[in-house]
């Protein structure tokens, strides 16, 4: 019997595995198994250059529980190993790989990121087991097969072994902390996570199904009655994982229904459909396969749980993807693996890396010319789908100046009649009507189509289009696209978007024309001071302006800039902090056309209910009369119906 020592340099290698790695134990089996496929996948090569003669087309690998001897064993038909072999790639090549892992982790240890995910290797092992075992026969004709067993101690031993058939079995002797490995529950969760698209078939135990090559009779009796023969079942191997998915097939040999079946493989829990699907592939100057797809977003998205997942070469390493798919990608899903993503390193380094900051811009220009093409191949479909993905692209407008620029083609500005602009043929639309007399062109918006109700319908009657922008950022949007095209630059018009109730309609689009007011100058300001004695001064501003005499007679506004910066500040975003809480201030517009002013003006007893009630009425077309306020409302209703 063959006994040596593994390196007396680094003796404390055991306790150290086991200690640092603690939170992660878990990925020893996919360090495991990716080793046997490895080996698998090594033999199916020399099988193809003719090196190998047996049958290489087969090869599986098995992962077995045995409670009694609580061992877990992973064994597979791969090439296997030659004693010298084993002493070469044990003893030498996987320790000092251990070893290197070790001394970078102690390094980093606070950077939890991706570190320990991949590296260990073969030794990581020993954070469950109190002894490991290999058993193992090379393909190589003439070989012996090969006995090594070590108990945590940098001793070892290595005997011949009686072991028949090709391959490798890994025996791990789960020590008392670890028993859950002994359990099938968690080993076939694990496998599930990490293997489940591994490209050699996995193994975990048998399950009954009904034989496919029996279908039940009906056997009439003799009394007529029919009864069904019962359905005949057969025990079969319980593959755990699909080793071709879609994402390795070319996009030439998938249907829309392979994608979808891809993402309900991918995301069982997950029933609602996607929006569509992106399927990337590239090999210069990175490789890099994947599906992503746009999820229907609603109400209560679990962008949590299901995310996008990150595979090397099938084997999953996270579903934290942060670095390396751009920030507003991430509520995408699907799958991405690139065997050149480093991931033995920190997350801050990963990020200022050149390499995967080219795979990130690759997937920012692939998502970006797909939704190019499906604008482009099917309007009308992709105005159906803009509002489960226009956060998404607004998003990605405001943070990537790249995607930015490729979105102007394809975003949309939709109407509050469901008409659809891009922002191009929006401005040729509105500019006839909507330029103001200092050239300005005014985009007039809605957040809101119910509680905007009446200012939307006073600029329809103006024959202006309404937008209907409702999503939580749209502000920051509005203000870039501002900034984009104010007078400083040199494009061709300036632009401003302004709420419709922002303003009276005739202060928001501002025009040559004089507006005749019905009062006389006098009676303007006697007004005023009417209406300034009622109206709390802290929170309004009066305004006089002559409109339309059909327009309603008080209008309550709120000044465009005002209220941006509140939303702006409300969802975050640079250059907002610091500048304190905006004062709740309005304006109340007065109309001096309207016939109402002529009777504030001549009543004697009820002039304050007057205007109190005018006010009232405004409030409440904005969605602002509540409380004792409102009570007070109902009260004076009912009293000036009376008189
Ligand atoms: P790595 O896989 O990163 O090279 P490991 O520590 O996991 O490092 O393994 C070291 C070496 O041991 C492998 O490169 C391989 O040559 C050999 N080896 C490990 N597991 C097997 C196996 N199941 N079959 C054949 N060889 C193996």
């Amino acid at each position: 019997m063959a006994k040596g020592k593994i390196n007396v340099a680094v003796e404390n290698i055991f306790p150290l595995i086991k200690k640092f790695l603690y939170s992660d134990h878990e990925i020893f089996l996919r360090e495991l198994i990716s080793n046997a496929t490895d080996a698998t996948l090594k033999l199916k090569h020399l099988a193809s250059i003719d090196e190998f003669k047996g049958n290489a087309d087969d090869a599986k690998i098995e992962v077995k529980i045995d409670k009694e001897a609580k061992t877990l064993h992973i064994i597979d038909q791969g090439i296997g190993m030659t004693k010298e072999e084993v002493k070469k790639y044990i003893n030498d090549v996987a320790f000092s790989g251990a070893e290197e892992f070790l001394n970078k982790f102690k390094d980093e240890k606070n950077d939890a990121g991706i570190i320990g995910h991949f590296g260990l290797g073969f030794y990581s092992a020993f954070m469950v087991s109190d002894k490991v075992e290999i058993i193992t026969k090379s393909y190589k004709e003439g070989e012996d097969a090969a006995h090594w067993t070590c108990d945590g101690s940098p001793e070892y031993t290595l005997t011949k072994a009686d072991k028949k058939d090709r391959g490798t079995e890994i025996i791990l002797h789960i020590s008392e902390d670890s028993t859950e490995f002994l359990e099938e529950s968690r080993i076939r969760e694990l496998l599930t996570k990490y293997n489940k698209f591994m490209p050699v078939p996995i193994k975990f135990g048998t399950k009954e199904i009904s034989d496919p090559n029996h279908t039940p009779k009906t056997i009439k009796d003799k009394d007529g009655k029919e009864t069904t023969e019962e359905q005949k079942m057969i025990t079969v191997d319980d593959i755990i994982n699909n080793p071709h998915p879609a994402w390795t097939k070319k996009p030439s040999e998938l249907t829309d229904e392979d994608y979808l079946n891809f993402y309900r493989e991918l995301y069982p829990m997950q029933f609602e459909e996607p929006l569509f699907h992106i399927h990337l592939n590239v090999d210069y100057p990175f490789h890099l396969t994947g599906i992503l797809y746009f999820p229907k977003l609603t109400t209560n998205i679990d962008i949590q749980k299901d995310k996008i997942q990150l595979y090397q070469n099938q084997v999953f390493v996270t579903d934290n993807v942060e670095g390396i798919v751009p920030d507003f990608l991430q509520m995408l899903r699907g799958v991405i693996d690139s065997p050149d993503i480093p991931l033995n390193v920190s997350r801050s380094y990963l990020q200022s890396d050149g390499e995967v900051k080219k795979i990130s811009s690759y997937i920012t220009k692939k998502v970006a010319d797909k939704l190019n093409s499906l604008f482009k191949n099917n309007r009308e479909d992709f105005e159906k789908k803009w509002n489960d993905i226009k956060v998404i692209i607004e998003y990605g407008m405001l943070t990537d100046e790249k995607f930015f620029e490729k979105a102007q083609k394809f975003a949309l500005y939709p109407t509050v009649n469901d008409k659809f602009y891009t922002f191009e043929e929006l401005k040729e639309k509105l500019k006839p009507a909507q330029t103001d007399k200092d050239g300005n062109l005014v985009v007039l918006y809605a957040s809101n189509k119910d509680e905007q109700h009446s200012f939307i319908e006073e600029a329809e009657a103006k024959g202006y289009e309404v937008m209907l922008l409702d999503s939580p950022i749209v502000p920051h949007l509005m203000q870039k696209l501002e900034g984009e095209n104010s007078e400083l630059s040199d494009k061709k018009q300036p632009i401003k978007f302004a709420r419709v109730d922002s303003d009276s309609i005739d202060k928001l689009i501002q025009k040559d024309e004089e507006q005749i007011s019905k009062l006389s100058e006098e009676d303007q300001t006697r007004l005023k001071t009417i209406i300034e004695e009622v109206v709390p001064k802290e929170k309004y501003t009066v305004q006089l302006e002559a409109l339309d005499s059909n327009s309603n007679p008080f209008i309550i506004t709120q000044p465009e800039f005002i209220r941006r910066m509140k939303e702006m500040q409300q969802t975050g975003g640079g250059g907002m902090m610091g500048m304190g809480n905006f004062p709740e201030m309005y304006n109340l517009v007065v109309n001096t056309n309207s016939d109402l002013m002529q009777k504030i003006l001549k009543a004697k007893g009820k002039r304050k209910e007057y205007v109190n009630q005018a006010l009232d009425l405004a409030k409440l077309s904005q969605n602002l009369l509540q409380g004792k306020d409102m009570t007070d409302f109902i009260k004076r209703s009912y009293e000036l119906m009376k008189s």
